[in-house]
């Protein structure tokens, strides 16, 4: 998939729509169009990177920023107090079927492993 092609590509540049929940210069988060919990919110690099092994591609302060932001709408979505999950689908065995990395905050019930 090209980058012209990336459906998180196409929400960055708001080719597409999507329910934004933090917004700033590098990072994006919005809600998962297929809610799987409570909250299920998408954390992405507004620069495309397909999975983690082009995360290098990424300056070191994005890729922090993508965990300072997980955090920041895992509070402002009220559940760092019971807690959530952070996840990363990469590649086919892990189900990534978006291929533009990004993180999964799910919360709001009780998330074992798989
Ligand atoms: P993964 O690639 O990690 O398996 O999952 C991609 C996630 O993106 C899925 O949870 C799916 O529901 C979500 N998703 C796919 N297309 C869209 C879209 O167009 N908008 C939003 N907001 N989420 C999407
Ligand atoms: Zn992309």
């Amino acid at each position: 998939m090209t980058e012209r092609d990336c459906i998180f590509c196409k929400i960055v540049n708001g080719e597409l729509d999507a329910e934004v929940v933090h917004d700033e210069e590098d990072v994006l988060a919005f809600q998962d169009i297929n809610g799987r919990a409570p909250v299920h919110v998408l954390v992405i690099p507004k620069q495309h990177v397909a999975n983690l092994e082009e995360i290098g591609a990424l300056p070191d302060t994005v890729t922090k920023r993508l965990f300072e932001v997980a955090s920041a709408v895992a509070k402002k979505l009220g559940v760092t107090e019971n807690g959530y999950a952070v996840r990363i689908n990469n590649g086919a065995d892990a189900g990534q079927v978006v291929f533009h990395l990004h993180l999964h905050v799910m919360g709001g019930r009780e998330l074992g492993m798989p």
